[in-house]
């Protein structure tokens, strides 16, 4: 199976502060990971390092069997081919729904404009938000502005989506819908890496979890091998908590 990104020896310092110290990270097509690890322990800025959203301080990142830190890779198309998911769902909050969906294709991929409307009503359909297309973001409610930004991810035909924490910021009523789409999307075939404190969604839908711990993935394996078998005491602490 072809990895769709390959990291190795990633750094991420800020000032003095070393956040991720030599990790080796990749992603298979068609693979669905889980981050997992206390507040602090560097997940965040794996992923933003991962799409360049922060500029790692040592390390390659390999994409297409090139080192796409090198000086000529176009970082911008680079990124476009991983989604994100933000925690904090980050819509354009000027734009209605279709137009948050539609921006990107036309602006970054030329889609002309009936080909992204096209495009990006398909994947709205498949999170449920189709009949909401005309409404603005704080018409919404959070499951249905995180559904929508995820249909704004998919309108971009990533390589990969990146989700960072997708229901951290929703209210309890609203976690199952966003998870729903998500499993749905992992079950499809979607390459996916997602940090969550959603411990049974990591279970069920994970070909691999990872523990991090302090800057360093501590500990992977299977959701069996991690949730039922972990060997580190640290990931065992860590898990305690939400047993
Ligand atoms: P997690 O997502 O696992 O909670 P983060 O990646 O957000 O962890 O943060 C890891 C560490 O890096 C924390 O100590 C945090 O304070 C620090 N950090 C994250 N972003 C910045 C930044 N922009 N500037 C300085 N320190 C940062
Ligand atoms: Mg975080």
């Amino acid at each position: 199976m072809g990895k769709v990104i390959d990291i190795q020896h990633l750094k991420k310092n800020f000032g003095q502060h070393e956040v991720l110290k030599d990790i080796d990270f990749s992603v298979n097509k068609g693979e669905v990971v889980c981050i997992i690890g206390s507040s602090g322990s560097g997940k965040s800025t794996l992923l933003r390092c991962i799409n360049l959203l922060e500029k790692p301080t040592a390390g390659e990142i390999i994409y297409n069997g090139e080192n796409i830190l090198d000086s000529k890779h176009d970082i911008f198309a680079y990124r476009s081919k991983l989604g994100m998911v933000f925690q904090q769902f980050n819509l354009f909050n000027n734009m209605d729904v279709l137009h948050n969906c539609t921006v990107g294709p036309a602006k970054i991929l030329k889609q002309p404009e009936e080909a992204a409307k096209k495009i990006a009503m398909g994947y709205l359909e498949q999170v449920g938000m189709e009949n909401f297309i005309n409404a603005k973001p704080e018409q919404l409610s959070g499951g249905q502005k995180q559904r929508v930004a995820i249909a704004r991810a998919l309108s971009m035909k990533p390589d990969a989506l990146l989700f960072d924490e997708p229901t951290s910021a929703l209210d309890p009523e609203m976690v199952g819908e966003v998870l729903k789409v998500m499993k749905d999307l992992a079950n499809s075939g979607l390459t996916m890496i997602v940090v969550t404190h959603e411990m049974e969604f990591a279970k069920e839908v994970s070909d691999r979890v990872i523990f991090m711990d302090q800057g360093v993935i501590l500990e992977q394996g299977s959701p069996d091998d991690i949730f039922n078998h972990p060997k580190e005491v640290r990931t065992k602490q860590f898990l305690e908590r939400y047993l």
